[in-house]
C-alpha cells in the first residue's frame, strides 16, 4: 500500500477544509469500500480525512413529517429506525438487502451514496478500464458483462451503480445536503449521480473536497416496497432491483414511485414508467405497459439481454403486490 496522510479533524468545516486543500483527498467514514479500493491500489490519495467524529450521525424529525439523516448513521441503524420502518418501509427493505451485516454495521449514509461500481474490470488494474482511467478503453463492452447497465449506458462505461440505499432513496424524492467551502448546498439524489456519457470517471456532482452532511427524505403517505432479485439470497448485488410506492384511490392511481437498481449506470428513477401509471387502473396490463415503456431505452447485450425481461417482470410483482397492500389499507 502506498503511504498516506491521515486527519481526523473535529468538526465539519475542519474536514471540508482539510479535503479542499490537497489535490489527492478522500473522506473515510466506515471504509468499507476505499479501503478495498486503496488495498487494490485504485483509489490512491495522499490524504485520507477520517470523518468518524464528526456529529452526523442522528436522525432528526422534519416539519412536514420527513426524516432528516446524518451522513454517518450506520445502515443497520437507519434500517432499525421504528419511523424508517413505518413511514419508508422502501427504505429499510433496501438497507437490508445490501450487503453483509458487519458491513451494514459499518457502512454509513454518505459512503453507501459514494461507493464505486463492482464491475469486475474497474478492480483488475491490468484491464482497460475508463471509470479508472479517463480515456483507457473498457473491456466490459465486449467482455464479460452478464452484469452490465442497460439503461443509461455510453460507450465508455456500461457499470451498474451498486447501491440498493440510493435507488429507494431516488423513489422517495430525498434531497442531499452537501458542504463545502462556499457553504451548504442541497442537491435532488435524483441529480447526484451522473450518467457516465464520455467521463465515467467523474460519478457524482460532488466538487472537489465537498462533503455530504445529511440527506433529507420528505413525508410519504403511500405504501411502499423494495424487491431485489439477484444471483443468491443475500451478499450479493443486484442484477434487478426495484424500489416503488403507489398511492391508489378508488382503484385509481394518484401517485406513482418507482425506481430501478442494478439495471442502471446510475440509481434509475423511472419517470416514463411513472407517467404512463399516474392517472390509470392500478391493474396487471397497466403495470406491464408501464415497465415495457421504460425498458424501451434499454441497450442490452447478448449476456445482459436476460436483464430486460427480468426487470419487467420485477416491476409488474412489485406493483401488484402494492396494489393489493394500498386496495388493503
Ligand atoms: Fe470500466 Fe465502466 Fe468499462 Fe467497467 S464498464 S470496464 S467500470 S469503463
Amino acid at each position: 500500500m502506498r503511504p498516506f496522510a491521515y486527519v481526523k479533524p473535529a468538526d465539519v468545516e475542519a474536514a471540508v477544509l482539510a479535503a479542499s486543500t490537497e489535490p489527492r483527498t478522500r473522506f473515510i467514514g466506515g471504509g468499507t469500500n476505499l479501503v478495498d479500493l486503496m488495498r487494490e491500489g485504485i483509489e490512491r490519495p495522499d490524504t485520507v480525512v477520517d470523518v468518524t467524529g464528526l456529529p452526523l450521525d442522528t436522525i432528526e424529525e422534519l416539519p412536514d413529517g420527513g426524516l432528516r439523516v446524518g451522513a454517518l448513521v450506520r445502515n443497520s441503524v437507519l434500517a432499525a429506525d421504528r419511523r424508517v420502518r413505518a413511514r419508508y418501509p422502501v427504505l429499510s427493505q433496501a438497507l437490508l438487502a445490501g450487503a453483509s451485516a458487519q458491513l451494514r454495521n459499518m457502512a454509513t449514509v454518505g459512503g453507501n451514496l459514494l461507493q464505486r461500481t463492482r464491475c469486475p474490470y474497474f478492480y483488475d488494474t491490468d484491464a482497460a478500464c475508463n471509470k479508472r482511467e479517463r480515456g483507457a478503453g473498457c473491456d466490459a463492452l465486449d467482455g464479460f458483462n452478464r452484469g452490465s447497465a442497460i439503461l443509461g449506458v455510453s460507450d465508455h462505461c456500461i457499470a451498474t451503480h451498486p447501491s440498493d440505499m440510493a435507488v429507494a432513496l431516488a423513489a422517495l424524492d430525498a434531497v442531499i445536503e452537501v458542504r463545502g467551502l462556499d457553504g451548504t448546498r442541497r442537491v435532488p439524489l435524483t441529480d447526484f449521480h451522473r450518467l457516465p456519457g464520455d467521463t465515467p470517471d467523474v460519478e457524482t456532482d460532488l466538487a472537489h473536497g465537498e462533503l455530504i452532511t445529511a440527506v433529507e427524505i420528505p413525508a410519504l403517505a403511500a405504501p411502499s416496497r423494495y424487491r431485489k432479485v439477484r444471483d443468491r439470497a443475500s451478499y450479493a448485488f443486484a442484477l434487478v432491483s426495484v424500489a416503488a410506492a403507489l398511492d391508489i384511490r378508488d382503484g385509481v392511481i394518484a401517485e406513482a414511485r418507482l425506481a430501478l437498481g442494478g439495471v442502471a449506470t446510475k440509481p434509475w428513477r423511472a419517470r416514463e414508467a411513472e407517467r404512463l401509471l399516474t392517472g390509470g387502473p392500478a391493474d396487471e396490463d397497466a403495470f406491464g405497459r408501464a415497465a415495457d415503456a421504460e425498458l424501451a431505452a434499454a441497450t442490452v447485450r447478448p449476456a445482459n439481454a436476460f436483464k430486460s425481461g427480468l426487470a419487467r417482470a420485477t416491476i409488474v410483482a412489485t406493483l401488484r403486490e402494492l396494489s393489493t397492500e394500498g386496495t388493503a389499507r
